[in-house]
């Protein structure tokens, strides 16, 4: 189960204010890494992470 520590984009472009905790989520791994900051930054869960959470993926 790739849950992983929570992480978000600080990337200015990026309209998505959620964060993701699940290393399977596609969205999270398109994060170019010198947006990728850790923590969650208050955000709401991803919707894709929370499906992969709640399937056990
Ligand atoms: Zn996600």
């Amino acid at each position: 189960m790739p849950k992983m520590s929570p992480v978000h984009s600080s990337d200015p472009n990026n309209n998505r204010h959620v964060h993701h905790d699940n290393s399977a989520c596609t969205e999270q791994n398109n994060i170019e890494a010198k947006w990728r900051k850790s923590g969650t930054n208050n955000w709401p869960l991803c919707h894709h992470c929370k499906t992969l959470n709640d399937e056990g993926k």
